[in-house]
């Protein structure tokens, strides 16, 4: 008898009531108040008066099999077993009683797990796959996280910013790093150089013709062979063909460079969700440490801590005191670059309400 065809293995996002600290079982949706008794700790108060600590300590997200033991190990011997990362990679460990929250903290700096990243902090950078996980980055965002982050650790272990600061990376245009504070992202200058040779044997030219968002690329027919060409004009180099079809090559060592955009912000406190604004670019894109990234970066955050009011984040910092006054106190040159004049978008975005991969 034929043996039965396996089946896939697929069960989603697991039920996270397993994963709880029973103290957070227990009292779900139903806490009283909260405080931070130093950075990196939490401090919650149950309405029925249970409490429990959560310790929040930095990893650099890329860890090999010994660095999770060995964090796993931490939460067995000093944390009642219970962890959770949050978005930005850092890991949380939880426990019931006050008297267990200094050895867990010293045990986590024994062992280079530096922590903060609570209140008005520089928290871990949320970030993207880059080389080692995703197949279409032009730089490795992981690394370029772990080099700021190694700079910027005085800023995570302290709450001494004026707000709390959020900062994100993408390794490519598609940018799934999202919005931030400080977002650090690839950006593309030229449009790809097309491999004619392999089009034909790798792609299939209508999804990358679709998947080009100003309609730029056609279907064409090069010394005999069916391949695509890009009308150069229209291009706006976004990268978005390369992943349906490799042959576009667009990354570049010396096209392919960072940009830092300011002021983004995810949440509606105080003021409203904002996208951010390119403050630099044509940084270049450079491995292992990219120290000109981390200049930048370091710039922009010392000038904000000593020139914004109390609770401003940093775009709101930018816009109550200008965006030229931004780049005079910064320091950063403003060039043709920084304008935003493409009106375009009604007459050239693929705006068709079909989806069409
Ligand atoms: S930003 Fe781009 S390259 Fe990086 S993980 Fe996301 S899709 Fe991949
Ligand atoms: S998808 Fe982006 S990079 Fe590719 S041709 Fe269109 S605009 Fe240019």
């Amino acid at each position: 008898m034929a043996e039965a065809p396996r089946m896939p293995d697929e069960c989603g996002v697991p039920e996270m009531d397993a994963y709880l600290h029973p103290v957070m079982k227990k009292n779900y949706g139903a806490w009283s108040w909260h405080d931070r008794p130093r950075p990196g700790v939490l401090h919650h108060v149950a309405k029925g008066g249970d409490e429990i600590w959560t310790v929040r300590a930095g990893t650099q997200r890329q860890m090999d099999v010994y660095t999770i033991r060995k964090l796993m190990d931490i939460a067995d011997e000093f944390a009642e077993g219970f962890v959770r990362f949050t978005i930005r990679s850092n890991i949380e460990f939880m426990v019931s009683t006050e008297a267990q929250v200094n050895p867990l903290i010293e045990k986590l700096n024994a062992e280079g797990f530096p922590v903060g990243g609570t209140g008005n902090s520089v928290s871990m950078i949320s970030h993207t796959q880059g080389w080692l996980h995703c197949d279409i980055p032009a730089t490795d965002a992981s690394g370029a996280v772990k080099s700021l982050m190694d700079e910027l650790i005085g800023e995570y272990t302290k709450e001494e910013m004026p707000n709390r600061v959020r900062l994100t990376t993408s390794c490519c245009q598609i940018n799934c790093g999202g919005q931030g504070d400080i977002a650090i992202n690839i950006q593309h200058i030229k449009p790809p150089r097309i491999d004619h040779d392999q089009v034909a044997n790798v792609c299939e030219r209508p999804t990358v013709v679709a998947r080009c968002p100003v309609a730029a690329i056609r279907p064409a027919m090069v010394n005999g062979k069916a391949s695509l060409e890009i009308d150069e004009k229209k291009c706006i180099c976004c990268g978005a063909c390369f992943p349906p079809c490799p042959p576009m090559q667009i990354n570049d060592s010396e096209h392919s460079n960072f940009a830092i955009w300011v002021g983004g912000k995810n949440s509606n406190a105080r003021s409203k969700p904002t996208f951010h604004k390119l403050v630099a670019s044509g940084i270049p894109n450079n491995p292992p440490r990219w120290p000109e990234v981390a200049a930048v970066v370091k710039k922009i955050l010392s000038t904000y801590k000593e020139d914004a009011k109390d609770w401003e984040r940093i775009g709101e910092w930018a816009e109550r005191i200008g965006w030229p006054r931004f780049f005079e106190k910064t320091g950063l040159p403003f060039t043709k670059y920084h304008i935003d004049n493409w009106r375009g978008a009604r007459a050239n975005l693929n705006a068709s309400t079909h989806i069409r991969f």
